[in-house]
């Protein structure tokens, strides 16, 4: 118990240094499943210690969630009041750091028509759409990082009891966030963004001008780079200039596709949990960007209420490079969460991609940015394609082929 007393409190003063690294005198808000309140009394402490002014905690309660979308109607769904929205408007206002608590039970809303889920998505993302430029522009630090919960841990693992798989599931989550009873994960992840750093540097020195993937799964895919597009993945710095980890774990170096040059088909290689629905195998077709085709063998009505949600995403944000042989793929467990899943492996979004990818992408309009081939949408949803037989190979500006993945992994 003490040893997990330990543990806790690192990995909580992690999420506040390295992740969102709160700043002496600001505001923070952390945003969280009910069901991880022990862990985030934790965390809102170690805000205090680090010298947040407040910590404000959101709450949301999934089980609640299940209740609105069974008995709730449609109108009453797709409205998000205004108080919500000023609310919001008062966290970019007042500066506020945020960290993300994601822990969702996968395949909860199994049972809820995709319909209801997609109009409440559609209200929220249009209700908060300066909350999410604020964030995904790096306005302000943010961080998602995952707590488990009983519900989670028993779909990961569903043989054992279930305090043993909440037990299992922190076990797996420590070690894919680097925290040990023995080391200083603070100065671990320093050395960590360094070695991201590096790769990144060496992707944005060959500038390709496309990667083109190929498996024997059956992908092949050829993805334009956006000119002037920027490897990242690491730490990032906010408009502000305050170092950040968005994401824990972390372990992509992530790009901006030109939004009409994707052609060919892409397999995926784990579920996706979409909006508590689970989609297994499946595959998508793309030409000119653009998905013209695609199947699942479960769960096609909600990839369908994905790719369909609206124009944006139909088309890809981001791609990702994660070497097969890294540490999250090595524990082989399916996390049934993108934060992990994707960080085992090569990935693509469906939605909006992030400006930082593009050179002075942050200080552009959306209407600039759209002009560059930038995606825009109200989604941005990841899925994993990457396999352990997987190459990629990058054209550069003068049509030299240059070998990126060899056999799953970074080649240089
Ligand atoms: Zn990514
Ligand atoms: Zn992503």
């Amino acid at each position: 118990m003490l040893r997990r007393k330990t543990l806790l409190s690192k990995y909580a003063e992690l999420a506040v240094k390295i992740g969102a690294n709160v700043q002496k005198g600001q505001p923070l808000m952390i945003s969280a499943n009910i069901e991880t309140k022990d862990f985030i009394r934790i965390l809102v402490e170690e805000g205090y210690k680090a010298g947040a002014s407040y910590v404000f905690v959101r709450y949301n309660d999934e089980i609640v969630n299940h209740h609105n979308f069974t008995y709730c109607d449609l109108d009453v769904l797709g409205t998000v009041p205004n108080y919500i929205v000023e609310q919001f408007n008062y966290f970019i206002e007042k500066g506020y750091a945020l960290i993300s608590v994601h822990a969702e039970t996968p395949g909860l809303m199994a049972d809820i028509d995709p319909i209801k889920i997609q109009t409440a998505a559609i209200a929220q993302n249009k209700a908060l759409k300066s909350w999410r430029e604020h964030t995904m522009g790096n306005r302000t630090q943010w961080c998602v990082i995952s707590v488990p919960t009983a519900g989670w841990a028993k779909k990961v693992f569903p043989d054992i009891t279930e305090e043993m798989a909440v037990d299992a599931l922190w076990e797996a989550i420590f070690n894919a966030v680097r925290v040990r009873e023995d080391n200083d994960p603070v100065a671990e992840w320093e050395k960590h963004n360094d070695t991201l750093h590096k790769h990144n540097k060496a992707l944005n020195d060959y500038n390709f001008k496309s990667l083109h993937f190929k498996n024997a799964l059956g992908t092949d895919l050829t993805i334009e780079l956006i000119p002037n597009h920027v490897w990242a993945g690491g730490n990032e710095k906010s408009t502000k200039g305050v170092v950040f980890n968005p994401n824990m774990p972390t372990e992509e170096s992530f790009t901006m596709p030109y939004k009409y040059g994707v052609n060919g088909k892409v397999v995926a290689t784990k579920p996706l949990n979409y909006n508590g629905n689970l989609i297994k195998d499946f595959w998508l077709e793309f030409k000119d960007g653009k998905v013209v085709n695609y199947d699942a063998k479960e769960a096609k009505d909600s990839l369908k209420s994905l790719v369909e949600f609206d124009e944006g995403s139909s088309y890809l944000g981001e791609v990702a490079l994660i070497s097969h042989d890294s540490p999250i793929s090595n524990s082989n467990i399916l996390f049934l969460n993108t934060l992990f899943d994707e960080n085992a492996s090569c990935h693509l979004a469906l939605g909006r991609a992030y400006p930082m990818n593009v050179k002075g992408g942050n200080d552009m309009t959306q209407e600039e940015l759209d002009k560059l081939g930038s995606n825009n949408s109200m989604e941005h949803e990841d899925f994993m394609f990457g396999s352990a037989d997987m190459s990629i190979i990058g054209l550069t500006q003068d049509n030299q082929e240059v070998i990126v993945f060899k056999d799953g992994n970074f080649a240089f």
